[in-house]
């Protein structure tokens, strides 16, 4: 029997209607940018596995720090004790961080990176004798699938059993060039009807809103107002983190740095599941105390695990790299070119792109994963490319090793598809 077959049996996949889709590919190998399935076809991985592997699938170098960890600890409790991984990738991380961060707190995936920033926000009015209960964030935004994380996700299409549940989060609209006052008079008015504990946002572009891209001066303006009243912004750069913009990470663009940044995803280059939420000197003095209860009792028994340190330590290295930093200008110029280019097609309604995530948006609607949808991931796969569309959009954001026939393969594919359509 295939892995397609036995795995009908006992595996429930996420966010999967099972009745509407039971078929899932069976995936036997990676390398660099190319996914092989159980029957040896194989696929450019045109979105890094959810933006994950951004040096390669099974790159040597993340490969081999791992492995040489494992044979020196494999795991210790992180309450208590701390280990080399752990203080080196500390070390690595705050510098190439904005410059206002200096502390770190580990933990296991997105959603909770961002689940700890919400409670360091709320906590840290607290700790101060303050009342503020309400977070503030961004329309369509997506922050992860845990409660908090849910509750600040302005994407509530999936949401229903759950909002009535959620804690109390106020929306407002992303800054484009012509609205930037009036969001700021709207933060004001809700600032005064209820206290505004934290923002949390994702800065320049909202990945599961299909690649929506944000107005830099116009998101700096607001962190601003906020900053002035004392609200703290958090960054979730899960997505956004480590190049993918053009820059470490994207909160680098904005003049205005965040008090709380989350990542995880590439973190630790798709090797190993990690979070980090990083905070600046301020938030954690907030908790600073004679006083126990003070502190945050936050914490997963995997927090730090040492493999995922050191794949984290061994990506960093790739990021920094003069390799990886050529090949993200290469990425950038290509997908420039090729914007030029498929921006004039007839079924193109317009593109977009920050540092090498490109997006394209078609002029014919379609639900998010309707049928037509369907049909795009479909022509993909049987031209052996994985894209991911979300409702009209069809974006890439391959990994910085894409190789330029490969990416080359990815453009003519969607060139393909859009005349097919
Ligand atoms: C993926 C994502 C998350 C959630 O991360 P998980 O590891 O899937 O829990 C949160 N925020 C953003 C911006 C993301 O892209």
């Amino acid at each position: 029997m295939s892995l397609q077959e036995r795995d009908k049996k006992h595996i429930w996949h996420p966010l999967t209607q099972h009745q509407l889709h039971p078929e899932q590919l069976a995936i036997a190998k990676a390398e660099g940018c190319i996914l092989t399935d159980e029957t040896g076809k194989t696929y450019i991985d045109g979105i890094s596995s959810w933006y994950t592997c951004m040096y390669g699938h099974c790159n040597p170098h993340i490969i081999d720090a791992v492995h040489a960890q494992m044979k020196q600890l494999d795991q210790v409790v992180f309450s208590g004790f701390t280990h080399q991984p752990a203080v080196e990738l500390s070390e690595a991380l705050i510098d190439i961080l904005p410059k206002n961060q200096n502390k770190l707190f580990f933990s296991d995936n997105g959603s909770t990176t961002v689940e700890i920033g919400i409670k360091m926000a709320l906590q840290y009015h607290f700790n101060k004798g303050e009342k503020r209960n309400v977070m503030l964030a961004f329309e369509g935004g997506f922050h992860g699938d845990t409660f908090g994380a849910m509750s600040v996700s302005g994407l509530s299409v999936y949401n229903g059993p759950f909002e009535d549940f959620f804690i109390d989060v106020k929306r407002i609209p992303t800054p484009q060039s012509e609205n930037v006052d009036d969001i700021i008079k709207l933060i004001q008015s809700i600032n005064t009807d209820s206290n505004i504990a934290g923002f949390v946002y994702e800065p320049l572009v909202q990945g599961a809103a299909a690649m929506q891209m944000n107005n830099s001066k116009g998101l700096n303006n607001i962190l601003d107002y906020c900053q002035s009243q004392n609200i703290l912004t958090i960054a979730d750069e899960v997505m956004t983190g480590f190049g993918k913009t053009g820059t470490y990470f994207a909160s680098q663009q904005i003049d205005t740095l965040p008090d709380i940044i989350c990542l995880s995803k590439s973190l630790t280059a798709g090797m190993v599941p990690m979070g980090i939420t990083a905070c600046t000197q301020k938030v954690y003095d907030a908790f600073l105390s004679h006083d126990i209860s003070k502190g945050l009792f936050h914490g997963h028994t995997y927090s730090a695990n040492p493999l995922a340190c050191a794949a984290a330590l061994a990506g960093i290295k790739q990021l920094t790299s003069q390799g990886i930093q050529d090949n993200i200008k290469r990425i950038i110029n290509a997908h420039t070119i090729f914007d030029q280019h498929i921006s004039k097609h007839p079924k193109v309604k317009s593109t977009r792109q920050t540092g090498v995530i490109f997006a394209l948006d078609l002029n014919i609607e379609m639900s998010r994963y309707g049928d037509l949808r369907d049909k795009l991931f479909n022509y993909f796969m049987a031209h052996g490319v994985f894209l991911r569309p979300l409702g009209n959009t069809i974006y890439i954001l391959a990994p910085f090793v894409i190789s330029e026939t490969q990416l080359q393969n990815i453009y003519d594919t969607i060139e393909g598809c859009l005349n097919h359509l």
